[in-house]
């Protein structure tokens, strides 16, 4: 009996072994799966019953009680009802005294598996040993009791020979039963869960794009995984099972294999970056590795993630390019689509003085100068959202407040759908460029010395100005300024004293003329003065030009201090006026230019209009100068002399004068052609041609006791003096013509010594050699020094006619005492040129005055009626003296 209960309990475990193997491919918690088991327990309920410890003749028992239970408990109510209403069908088939008690065994184990899993659900009790026992214990008590519905003696039986079996061998089965149950139930949970991490993982590995490989320690690939096959070294065909150093380069395969080395050495995840050739070409890949824990064939083992890195390797090499773009020696400015500053480079913070903190986050209209108008930057800014970009120069401000120039170019960014996101600017410093643009501006249309505007500029403001004037009406007026000996202070006190003292005078001209008149320079002593807007009446105009015309000559008039030295000098001004356009800008240029001239010629320190009767004079001169080139070849000019006297009156020589018998004008005094001949050059040759006749004269008079002791003054140009061949020239008059050089004298004016002083004493003495003597010319109206007059052969002063014509009044006597003091001093005789009165040589020679010429004794005449007059009957009162 025992036995057959046995039996049957090996059975049920065996059948519950096999249930959990069939439930292993089912999920037990579909409707399915709970069916199945169900109807599995349900069956094997019936199984047992079919070889049951029979006790007596329908009154079996066997395992069902601890199936059901666990089959409630572990399935839940739909396994343990199914289970239980078909284990229970079949009992009721049975039939028997047992039935009753029998079914009751059915559903009784069923609803104490349900209760004790809601008890254990709700964490009332456990699941162990201690209390699977207590409760399959519970579940046979019951059983017992309920067979207590059995017939009594059925029932005594029971107690008698069943009961303990009961015991000792369902409740260990339930025990077993619930241990085999709940392993399978874990199993089963655990493989699930693997399954799902399984599944999870799969997910995962195919859902990145990265390409994954497990490789062994000897490079051998294990699993290939890969989003797209053109990942792989030669699209991954047959590398399954093939070792790294089958597949590639050498040389690559070490670097992999030292990377695996590596990645197994360390617990840490390895990287590497490495290109590799597929078939979409040469990729590059970021990897990461990592060790694995198993075993592979007893081989170590990494999983090798790899990443295709190319595009983003491309973009940021481009990146990196731009950033080093970015630092250009161009200041460069990223802004958003407000214009606020996001990026700056050094060169901008060079440029600008701001630091990339000063500005970030800051509007573009910090850095503005204020200089444009606002209409400028609307401008600007419709040219940059029209065409997407625009360049110009602008000025803007430092940090420093200083504003300042640059080249800016603006770009905007947009994206795909147009939207301008950002704009680049880059922006380059010109105010170098625009301070030597100012300079070459500046040299090219202003004179380096004074700072005034030259020729060219003048040229310009010149036409604008007659263009105005043609519309508006107004006279305009140029003066041509010229300074009077200027020459001479360049002379004598040296070319930087030249240069000081017309930056005065420029200064001078402009401080006394308004700003809007030009004050230009033309080089050398010239300058030019245009006046604007003048009164539209010649007349008024032109007194408006006198006006400022005198205020200039007197400003001009005023000492000067240049280094040490106290100056005086003068200027002859020239005017024309003009209001309209026709006369080009030569002819005013011209035309005031003459006019300077006639000033000049006045003497002087003078303001000399232009009017048509000057151009009449202009043409004159050039008729002369043309005349008097014939004249020369055809001996036109002659030789008059004046006589030279001694204090007694007495006739000691001559001064050789020219005069033109010109054969129209007649007789011709030099007033009206030296200026000619010297401005022409001609002054040289006639001079000559004098000089000859003078020495033919000499020669001549050579063999007349009356005239063989007397000396001849011949003027000597400066032309002349420092013509080449002039000391060649007088050797050959002298010697053509055999005249004496002691009796001749050349006349050299002071001014004249003072062009090239060193020159001038080197020539005086080779011609002083020969036995020529020296006069100087109209002394006392030139700047001499003595030092510089000590220097030179000289024998004779001739005191200028100026001095001598105001005699015998005070200022004029000193002036000629001092002369003569000097004279005396240096060991010069005296001449006094332009003796009238009795008075003056009176004056004269109580000063110690040897020498006389003028009209009081002569005018100049022709040489015959010079050879002809007797100069030894004294008309002349010389007898205070003797
Ligand atoms: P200069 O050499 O000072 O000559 C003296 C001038 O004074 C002469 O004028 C003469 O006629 C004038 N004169 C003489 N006595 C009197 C007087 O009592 N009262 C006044 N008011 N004048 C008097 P001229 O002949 O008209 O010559 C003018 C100037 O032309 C000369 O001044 C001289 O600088 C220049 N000149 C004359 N002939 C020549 C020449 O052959 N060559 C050169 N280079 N210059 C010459
Ligand atoms: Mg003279
Ligand atoms: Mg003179």
């Amino acid at each position: 009996m025992v036995l057959e209960l046995l039996k049957n309990v090996i059975l049920l475990i065996a059948l519950c072994w096999v249930h959990g193997l069939i439930t292993r491919y089912v999920d037990e918690r579909s409707p399915l799966g709970k069916g199945l088991s169900g109807v599995l327990f349900g069956g094997i309920c019936i199984l047992g019953m079919m070889v049951p410890m029979t006790l007596a003749d329908g009154l079996i028992f066997d395992g069902r009680t601890a199936v059901l239970s666990m089959a409630a408990f572990f399935g839940g109510p739909q396994v343990g009802l199914i289970a239980g209403a078909i284990a229970g069908a079949y009992r009721a088939w049975l039939g028997g005294v047992g039935m009753l008690p029998g079914l009751l065994n059915v559903l009784m184990p069923v609803l104490m598996g349900l209760l004790y899993r809601r008890l254990y659900r709700r964490g009332r009790v456990a699941f162990n040993l201690p209390s699977l026992l207590l409760f399959a214990i519970a579940v046979q008590v019951l059983q017992v009791l309920n067979l207590t519905l059995l017939p009594a003696p059925k029932f005594a039986l029971f107690m008698q020979d069943a009961v303990w079996v009961l015991f000792l061998l369902l409740v260990p089965l339930t025990l077993f039963l619930g241990l085999l149950l709940k392993d399978a139930h874990v199993q089963r949970r655990d493989r699930l869960a693997l399954l799902q991490s399984e599944a999870q993982l799969r997910a995962i590995t195919e859902a990145v794009p990265d390409l994954s490989l497990v490789m062994d320690e000897d490079g051998r690939y294990l699993k290939i995984k890969s989003p797209q096959t053109d990942l792989l070294l030669d699209g991954g065909q047959g590398l399954l099972g093939k070792r790294l150093l089958d597949v590639m380069p050498v040389q690559q395969a070490e670097l992999f294999m030292d990377f695996i080395a590596r990645t197994l050495a360390s617990e840490q995840p390895q990287t590497l970056e490495y290109e590799l050739k597929t078939p979409i070409g040469q990729r590059m890949f970021e990897a990461r590795a990592r060790r694995m824990d198993a075993r592979f064939n007893g081989k170590r083992a990494v999983v090798f993630m790899a990443r295709d890195i190319t595009e983003r390797a491309e973009v940021e090499r481009e990146q990196r390019i731009a950033a080093i773009a970015f630092e250009t020696q161009q200041g460069m400015i990223v802004t958003d689509a407000q214009t606020r500053i996001l990026k700056v480079n050094r060169a901008f913070t060079t440029i600008s003085g701001y630091e990339p903190q000063d500005v970030i986050g800051q509007s573009t209209r910090m850095l503005g100068s204020g200089r444009q108008p606002p209409e400028f930057y609307q401008q600007m800014w419709r040219i940059i959202n029209e065409e997407g970009q625009w360049q110009g120069e602008i000025w803007n401000r430092r940090k420093s407040g200083e504003i300042f120039p640059e080249w800016l170019s603006i770009s905007a960014v947009r994206d795909k759908a147009g939207r301008v996101t950002n704009y680049v600017a880059s922006l380059t410093d010109i105010s170098e460029r625009k301070d030597a643009e100012e300079k070459i501006q500046h040299l090219a249309f202003y004179d380096p010395l004074t700072g005034l505007p030259n020729r060219r500029l003048l040229r310009d403001r010149l036409q604008q100005a007659a263009a105005l004037s043609r519309r508006n009406g107004h006279f305009c007026a140029l003066i041509f300024l010229d300074l009077d000996d200027f020459k001479n202070v360049n002379d004598l006190y040296g070319h930087q004293a030249g240069d000081e003292l017309l930056c005065q005078v420029a200064q001078r001209l402009k401080s006394t003329l308004r700003e809007l008149d030009t004050v230009a320079r033309l080089g050398g002593d010239e300058f030019v003065i245009m006046l604007e807007g003048l009164e539209p009446q010649p007349e008024e105009a032109a007194a408006q030009v006198e006006h400022i015309g005198s205020k200039l000559m007197l400003a001009l008039r005023e000492p000067y201090r240049v280094s040490e030295h106290q100056l005086f000098n003068s200027a002859s001004l020239g005017v024309v006026l003009f209001n309209d356009e026709a006369h080009n800008v030569d002819e005013l240029m011209q035309r005031a230019d003459l006019s300077m001239y006639n000033a000049k010629s006045a003497g002087k320190n003078a303001l000399s209009f232009y009017d048509p009767l000057m151009q009449e004079m202009v043409s004159q001169r050039l008729q002369l100068e043309h005349d008097m080139r014939r004249g020369l070849s055809e001996g036109e000019f002659v030789l008059y002399l004046q006589p030279q006297m001694n204090h007694l009156g007495e006739l000691q020589g001559a001064e050789a004068l020219v005069r033109w018998l010109h054969p129209q004008r007649g007789l011709l005094a030099p007033a009206l052609f030296i200026e000619i001949a010297e401005r022409s050059g001609l002054i040289a040759e006639l001079d000559l041609y004098i000089l000859k006749q003078g020495c033919q004269l000499l020669a001549r008079w050579a063999a007349q006791p009356a005239f063989a002791r007397l000396s001849l003054a011949v003027n000597t140009s400066s032309r002349l003096l420092y013509k080449d061949d002039f000391i060649a020239q007088v050797r050959r008059i002298l010697a053509e013509t055999q005249a004496n050089p002691r009796q001749l004298k050349l006349e050299i004016t002071e001014s004249l010594l003072l062009s090239d002083k060193h020159e001038a004493a080197l020539r005086m003495q080779a011609l002083q050699s020969l036995g020529i003597r020296f006069s100087i010319d109209d002394f006392g109206t030139g700047y001499s020094s003595m030092a510089y007059l000590q220097q030179l052969p000289l024998n004779q002063l001739k005191i200028d006619q100026s001095f001598v014509r105001v005699l015998p009044e005070i200022s004029s006597l000193a002036i000629v005492r001092a002369i003569m003091a000097l004279a005396h001093s240096l060991g010069l005789e005296v001449i006094a040129e332009g003796v009238e009165t009795q008075a003056q040589w009176d004056v004269l020679r109580d000063n110690g005055c040897q020498f006389f010429q003028g009209y009081l004794f002569s005018q100049p005449m022709a040489v015959a009626a010079f050879e002809s007059k007797q100069w030894h009957e004294q008309p002349l009162n010389a007898g205070r003296v003797g």
